[in-house]
């Protein structure tokens, strides 16, 4: 991981989220946190271009259950022209972090007493982001033949050899070199 690139950046250590005074407490403890975060490197291939809603975390008797509606946009790209285009989502989270960890439960809280948001958001801002992403609607895309963005203008390229059908057959190719995880 590149320390300059994530130098402007929130690091994804403050979606950690200390609920040792919760494990303490009693079942239906709750309370309820704020976030309003700049650009977030939730992992090296994914950015949230901010995070902002409420967390609400419960106290039950397996654990502790996030629940929460934040609003972000996921850096993603154009599946015409490849820029970077960021999506606006809405993650809805609803997920239990046991405690202690269980097998049957895919998130839990640290031994340490730390709840570690970070997976979950990844996890939720991935299923969020649309399979294809354009830039805007009537992006132009790249020139199949030279592979100019024709958003910055026509390439030099002949228009007769130009194959619409092939153009809708390389966009879905695209699409679907975009779902790879
Ligand atoms: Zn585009
Ligand atoms: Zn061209």
């Amino acid at each position: 991981m590149s320390t300059s690139r994530s130098q402007p950046f929130v690091n994804r250590r403050v979606l950690k989220i200390n609920v040792g005074f919760m494990l303490a407490e009693g079942v239906g403890y709750v309370r309820e946190i704020a976030l309003d975060l700049p650009r977030v490197q939730l992992d090296d291939d994914l950015t949230l271009d901010f995070l902002r809603g409420t967390l609400r975390l419960s106290r039950n008797s397996r654990g502790v259950l996030v629940q929460g509606t934040l609003d972000t946009h996921v850096l993603a790209e154009c599946a015409r022209c490849l820029r970077p285009t960021f999506v606006p989502v809405e993650l809805t989270l609803e997920e239990l972090f046991a405690f202690p960890a269980s097998p049957d439960c895919a998130y839990a809280v640290a031994e340490t007493g730390i709840l570690d948001t970070a997976p979950l958001l990844r996890e939720e801002a991935i299923l969020a982001v649309p399979m294809v992403v354009l830039c805007r609607p009537d992006c132009a895309g790249l020139c199949p033949q030279c592979g100019q963005d024709l958003n910055d203008g026509l390439c030099g390229c002949k228009p007769d050899r130009f194959d619409p059908r092939l153009e809708v057959l390389r966009s879905r190719l695209q699409s679907l070199d975009s779902e790879e995880p």
